[in-house]
């Protein structure tokens, strides 16, 4: 374990998964490495189909039990996990920068994002509420009512290692269901403090699990078990596709939060400045490494150069390195072959006539790291344009009018955020109603909070996390006819 981890609950850091409120050991283990240092913070076991198998029973035979408490006594559980998760916070939020590489400021606002989904959900459970229908003859009496849908699999990616374990199982586990959950390899040890956490707060064993490994085993059995009623995913479009296929075998119910490819606009009559603060934290928060953030800044003529200079010095000032050896506002990237891709667009974008302001090179040492990036003069014709960069490149687009905005903006099977910066109340209204995505942003940057649905449409995904929405992804409408009234 790396001494730079100094956790005041050294326990928290788990090189063990989590089955049927068992500690399990293997002696196939997956090492987990800091992007930031290229050191191994420790190992996790590297489970497959038997141990998922195992999940899944223990799953079942959890969920009896787990469905019938009260919708209050489950509450209670969960506001004590989101407790647990706030007096931890700063050793998860450093765990979560070991093995992620974001500055620990942002490290610690996802530990605070992730425990409200807890909060939120526990307040949720006891509003999950059914109707009565009036009869279609005078002797009936119609109701529904929402049940849990049962055994659910997650599997989540490593952008936000806790806050997209808990937008799913905060909902999963209010709505009465059980949970297998499958982290990232690449950032498991945030899940398996959580699991830790959860234990601590009195979720019975069975009820949430943690199986550790490479995705092809245990995908397996989640997509193929038919004990397993639900898949819940969030990770790239590509590998959420395979996973909708896979499941259909066993019909599952499925909710996929997918990539996105977020148009930034920002029109003439903008605060130009607030622009520039919702373009940084919008393109460079988390390194560029967010579903949401801005992959296409499209600026109107008029203010285009002095937005890209405004950017450019802002972005040159960051300080770039390990969230954990002093304050910094961007740290690596995940891995290398996510380095590479920065590259690979940079590069692209140079090819086609991009130009480059600030950045656009790896900067030396033992991490993944890259300079914060602004080109300008992009175009479609760039692969930048099309695929989620995924890194600290801000691409800006040129465009004339309104319309041109609009229709650049959607040309994309993306579907997920979108942004506007305007003064103009009806253009606000026209813009908003016309952009293709599931959420926008006007004038924010940030739109995430667990009060709000979030979700895509197109080949960004299907179903909403967080808000009201969230919990009843979790739930089956139960209709019962009652005659002889
Ligand atoms: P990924 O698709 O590579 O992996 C996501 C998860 O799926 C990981 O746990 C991985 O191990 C697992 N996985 C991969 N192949 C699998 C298989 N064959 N069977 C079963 N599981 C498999 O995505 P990633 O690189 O971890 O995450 C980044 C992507 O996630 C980006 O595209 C980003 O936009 C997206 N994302 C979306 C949202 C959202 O809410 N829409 C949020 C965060 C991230």
């Amino acid at each position: 374990m790396s001494p730079l981890l100094d956790l005041r609950r050294p326990d928290l850091l788990r090189q063990q998964a989590y089955i049927d409120g068992a500690w399990v050991a293997a002696s196939d283990t997956i090492a987990v490495i800091n992007p930031a240092t290229g050191t191994v913070l420790g190992r996790v076991p590297a489970l497959g189909e038997a141990e998922t198998e195992q999940a899944v029973a223990a799953a079942t035979r959890a969920l009896p039990e787990w469905r019938r408490r009260t919708a209050r006594e489950r509450a209670t559980i969960l506001r004590r996990w989101f407790e647990l998760m706030h007096a931890h916070g700063a050793d998860l939020a450093r765990l979560l920068t070991a093995e992620q590489g974001k500055p620990l400021a942002e490290a610690a606002g996802e530990i605070t994002y992730a425990a409200s989904f807890l909060e939120w959900f526990a307040e949720e459970a006891r509003r999950t509420y059914g109707e009565t229908i009036p009869g279609h003859r005078g002797d009936l009496r119609l109701l529904v009512q929402p049940q849990p849908v049962g055994v659910v699999a997650a599997i989540t990616p490593w952008n936000f290692p806790a806050a997209m374990i808990t937008r799913k199982a905060g909902a999963a586990l209010a709505a009465g269901c059980t949970m297998v959950l499958k982290p990232s390899e690449l950032t498991p040890f945030s899940a398996l403090a959580l699991a830790l956490l959860a234990e601590e707060a009195g979720v019975p064993a069975g009820v949430f699990n943690v199986v550790t490994g490479l995705p092809q085993g245990i995908g397996a059995v989640l997509t193929g078990d038919p004990r397993v009623r639900k898949l819940t995913f969030t990770g790239s479009t590509a590998v959420g596709k395979m996973l909708t296929a896979a499941v259909a075998g066993t019909l599952k119910r499925v909710s996929m939060e997918l990539g996105g490819n977020a148009p930034f606009i920002v029109f003439d009559d903008a605060d130009l400045d607030a622009a520039v603060e919702g373009a940084v934290v919008s393109k460079f928060r988390n390194t560029g490494q967010t579903c949401v953030c801005a992959n296409r800044i499209l600026v109107q003529q008029g203010v285009y150069d002095a937005f890209a200079e405004k950017l450019a010095a802002h972005v040159a000032a960051f300080r770039v390195g390990d969230g954990l050896a002093g304050p910094t506002d961007q740290g690596p990237l995940i891995d290398a072959r996510a380095l590479a891709k920065v590259e690979r667009h940079v590069a692209d974008a140079l090819a086609h006539g991009a130009k480059l302001l600030t950045g656009g090179r790896r900067l030396p040492g033992d991490g993944h790291f890259y300079a914060p990036t602004v080109l300008t003069e992009a175009t479609s014709a760039m692969a930048l344009a099309h695929e989620e960069t995924f890194g600290p490149v801000a691409p800006l687009f040129r465009f004339g009018t309104e319309d041109e905005a609009v229709q650049l903006a959607n040309d994309t099977r993306s579907g997920l955020a979108a942004y506007a910066y305007t003064r103009d109340l009806a253009r606000f209204w026209r813009v908003s109603e016309a952009l293709e995505y599931g959420m926008v942003g006007i004038n924010t940057g940030l739109i995430s909070t667990e009060v709000a649905p979030f979700g895509g449409i197109k080949e960004s995904g299907l179903g909403r996390e967080g808000a009201r929405q969230g919990i009843a992804e979790y739930l089956d409408m139960k209709y019962i006819c009652v005659g002889e009234v």
